[in-house]
């Protein structure tokens, strides 16, 4: 008899990874995981399953993972104008209090409204960069049936405030207990910013989170690098490394843009990984990530959320390529840097690797997390890898299956009412957190 099982996903071209793809394969589910892969007519004959998803017409490939996004700054869309985006730094004087002034409500629908961006455009896992509110954020993940990583947004000193570290910890330590067994919510620790936090929060958080996983930003502001000079007498990962931070595994570093030499071969030995945000790293720190990743450390890609960037890793890839490109070619006269195929690995397996998730690629045993793609506008798809990184936007993404669940099919969703969402969000959300704007920003 045949085996039962779930779902089969059945599709022309199955992408594996970003070095293996077959073509007439299909995919098997059951439960949250992916149990076989291989020639479609072998598997409908090996398999009986609940839902078989055609999809011949489509390829079928890993979803997507950002590995740096701040869901709860998607009502800054388009306040973050060319007047404002050079005050320095931009992240205390805006990005940090406009987070401070939701409502928890609020909150909830950022995030939620994220959440919709980004699994439409095939982001099927993510890493929060920080929320303030961690909760609204799990609830939103729930009730979208997503998956990803929440952490709360710590930090203790803020112009010139000093925070209570046992009251930071408990926030931080309650989020683990509560969703300690949850398939969907997982949860890591987080540090703001070197500047933003006191040693003895520093120390706390080592002993919290050491098997458990860490990001911060870091290397992402000149005035980060003075002031770890000044106040450690190194740079911002060597500080970090004193204060052995650097244990907690995994940890992902977001923009670590401004890295020295040292630095990088210190990510490398300490097998830290880099989660760089094209957009926002290009506008607001230059372009020279990238080509400074002499020492190979993982990398994958963050939007760095909807304030600045669209959430469609498709774009950020774009961008990575032609500013990556642009640079080495200034430099050295290098066209060939920066391949397609490193950066499909940023968005998929990569990005396993830096969350030690079994992630990002399509192989039994591996989570769930895939998508499909029409390929009527990529045509002719001589080179898949190459056609969807130079040519692919997240409007081109058919189907997400997260977990194992078919999330959107045929581009609509069928775990929530996308257009009543959207609906609430703009009768009762978009003008009080107008008017916290204005405020704001006057
Ligand atoms: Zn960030």
């Amino acid at each position: 008899m045949a085996n039962e099982v779930d779902l089969i996903l059945v599709g022309g071209k199955v992408i594996l990874s970003s070095s293996t793809i077959i073509n007439n394969g299909a995919v098997v589910i059951k439960g949250n995981k992916i149990v076989d892969v291989g020639n479609m007519d072998k598997i409908i004959e090996r398999y009986k399953a609940m839902e078989i998803l055609d999809r011949k017409d489509s390829i079928i490939l890993p979803g997507f993972t950002d590995c740096h996004v701040h869901t709860q700054q998607m009502f800054l869309r388009s306040v973050i104008n060319d007047k404002l985006l050079p005050m320095p730094p931009l992240w205390t004087e805006v990005l940090i209090p406009f987070e401070k002034k939701l409502t928890e409500e609020e909150a909830y629908y950022s995030s939620l409204f994220s959440l919709i961006q980004m699994i439409k455009s095939g982001v099927t896992y993510f890493l929060e960069a920080g929320a303030p509110y961690p909760e609204p954020l799990a609830k939103a993940i729930l009730d979208i049936s997503g998956s990803g990583i929440v952490t709360k947004a710590t930090y203790d000193i803020y112009k010139g405030e000093k925070y209570d570290v046992k009251e930071i910890i408990n926030a931080t330590k309650a989020l683990i207990e509560k969703y300690k067994e949850n398939e969907h919510v997982d949860v890591w620790c987080s540090i703001r910013q070197l500047m933003m936090v006191s040693d003895e929060l520093i120390s706390n958080l080592r002993e919290l989170c050491v098997d458990r996983g860490i990001t911060y930003h870091l290397g992402e502001y000149q005035g980060e690098v003075d002031f770890s000079l000044t106040k450690y007498g190194m740079r911002p990962l060597e500080a970090m490394d004193a204060l052995k931070i650097t244990n907690i595994k995994p940890t992902v570093i977001a923009h670590g843009v401004y890295l020295s030499t040292e630095e990088q071969r210190l990510a490398k030995e300490r097998n830290l990984s880099i989660s760089w945000s094209p957009t926002s790293d290009s506008i607001l720190m230059g372009n020279h990530w990238l080509a400074f990743n002499q020492y190979n450390v993982n990398f994958c890609l963050g939007s760095d959320g909807g304030a600045l960037s669209t959430l469609d890793l498709l774009i950020e890839a774009k961008i990575a390529r032609g500013v990556g490109k642009s640079l080495s070619v200034s430099l050295v006269y290098d066209k060939a840097s920066l391949t397609s195929k490193a950066l499909f690995s940023a968005l998929t397996e990569n990005a396993g690797i830096a969350l030690n998730k079994k992630i990002g690629k399509i192989e039994p045993g591996y989570i769930a997390n895939l998508i499909t793609m029409d390929v009527r506008n990529l045509i002719p798809l001589i080179d898949p890898i190459e056609g969807i990184i130079s040519f692919a936007t997240g409007a081109d993404v058919k189907d997400v299956i997260i977990n194992g669940k078919v999330v959107i099919k045929d581009r609509k969703f069928l775990t929530i009412n996308e257009l009543d969402i959207m609906q609430r969000v703009n009768d009762n959300i978009l003008s009080r957190v107008k008017d916290k704007i204005v405020e704001l920003i006057k």
